[in-house]
């Protein structure tokens, strides 16, 4: 049909119309889309019921996050270019994709062959698909430009700003380059010697995930014992370091171009690993005190990212949204993704406020769904709501990761660009996206 349409338009094009020719699209001004700042948020492991059960449980009905009346909203497509181990003896394993069909038909079939987060957030730095373990490197093992390093090369700042270690596989993906995520010590010493203005995450070697000074430290996420030894020597590398909630606060206020790592005074994540009754309802386990929550930890990176006129690339990431699903913590998964949520309505204020949607894009997305969450009625049902302030009817059907589509919601310059990428179609959400796709919007859309 639309073959026949141009081959009509190009008959009256060239024969048909000698004296009043048409001028096609002259006239049409091209739509600017050219993004100052790009700030992506990434809600590891969140599928759409994790932000269904998130939102009966806080607000007692659906749709009540800011970002779920964003103008763009779609689904996405996570799996990873190769399945399984990245390196066999057969070669390279191809995956199927995803298959819409199967997934609302075979209960099995969305645990096959999943994404990990590695080549997930890979995927979405450099808008390439690659095996799962990946840290920034293609199928070939070469690496991949992330979207922050090229924010740097325009001459803009970038920040990576997460609530789990920040050399874990979603942040690094935006910022060094190896061939297996669990490379823990070189994927650290890589990120804290890149150009990257600001590093906030978790790791401290010092502390556990209470908040309380260990005998035993664990150098495994901040370069191994030798190079933290020099790195905190405070002479060898370019970079400040900050730990305490009140030096977050200052910094909010008093921002700085220096290049950052904020370490907040926990090991491996702000609170989700913290002790007390795993199962009990959201917040009740009394929180780790005096530690900077990702909202913080978001605001302080926006006021310093902002000082640099020609704009930055924020990437935050809520990881520990992640950990609490595959533990099947109900309670812990939803206070980590109400502070998700509660970081996205501050970055909203902050570009209205701050900046505009004219020359800034969001992006607030996940990497992929974990725990395999429905309803209690089969593995098609809904969850349902027992009101506000309890735990809905949900229930988990998996401890890892699943290949199902998780959402997408963006909003500001250059967003109407993920209608034209969705072409593949769901018989339940409708058209998606392929999560490579995200990295190839972000590297069209921004510019010096
Ligand atoms: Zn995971």
């Amino acid at each position: 049909m639309i073959k026949s349409i141009s081959v009509l338009l190009i008959t009256i094009l060239f024969f048909g119309c000698e004296i009043d020719k048409p001028k096609l699209s002259l006239n049409v001004k091209k739509k600017e889309r050219k993004a100052k700042n790009i700030i992506i948020m990434i809600a590891d492991g969140c599928g759409y019921n994790h932000i269904e059960a998130t939102n009966y449980y806080t607000n007692g009905e659906l749709n009540s996050q800011v970002y779920e009346s964003f103008p763009v909203i779609f689904p996405v497509c996570t799996s990873p270019a190769i399945s399984g181990k990245f390196k066999s003896e057969k070669g390279l394993n191809w995956q199927n994709g995803y298959n819409s069909g199967l997934t609302y038909s075979d209960s099995l079939w969305r645990t096959l062959s999943p994404t990990g987060s590695g080549a997930a957030a890979t995927a979405i730095a450099s808008g390439r698909k690659t095996y799962n373990a990946s840290i920034g490197m293609d199928i070939y093992f070469q690496p991949l430009k992330s979207i922050a390093e090229k924010a740097k090369e325009l001459g803009k700042s970038a920040g990576l700003v997460t609530t789990v270690p920040f050399a874990h596989a979603t942040p690094a993906s935006f910022a060094a380059h190896n061939v297996h995520r669990d490379n823990y010590e070189e994927i650290a010493r890589e990120m804290i010697k890149s150009n990257m203005d600001i590093i906030f995450g978790c790791g401290h070697p010092d502390y556990d995930d209470d908040g309380i000074k260990t005998e035993a430290p664990d150098y495994q996420y901040v370069g191994g014992k030798e190079f933290w030894g020099k790195f905190t020597s405070g002479k060898n590398y370019d970079r400040r370091l900050i730990t305490k909630q009140s030096e977050f606060e200052k910094l909010l206020l008093n921002p700085t171009n220096e290049k950052l790592l904020g370490l907040p005074l926990v090991h491996t994540t702000l609170q989700a690993g913290r002790g007390g009754d795993v199962n009990a309802v959201p917040n009740k386990v009394p929180f780790v005190k005096a530690i900077p929550n990702l909202k913080l930890l978001t605001k302080t990176a926006l006021s310093s990212l902002n000082q640099n006129p020609k704009g930055f690339f924020l990437m935050v990431e809520g990881g520990a949204v992640d950990w609490s699903a595959h533990s099947n913590y109900s309670g812990r998964m939803i206070e980590e993704l109400n502070s998700f949520n509660k970081a996205v309505e501050s970055v909203v204020k902050w570009i209205e406020t701050n900046s505009s949607w004219d020359e800034t894009l969001l992006i607030v997305t996940s990497d992929h769904e974990t725990g395999y969450l429905t309803g209690l009625n089969g593995f098609n049902s809904n969850i349902s709501s027992k009101g506000k302030g309890k735990l809905p009817n949900m229930m988990w059907n998996s401890k890892q990761h699943t290949n199902v589509l998780i959402p997408l919601y963006a909003k500001g310059v250059g967003s109407d660009l993920f209608d034209d990428y969705a072409d593949e179609l769901d018989s339940l959400r409708g058209y998606f996206i392929q999560n490579s796709e995200i990295g190839q919007i972000m590297f069209r859309t921004i510019v010096k």
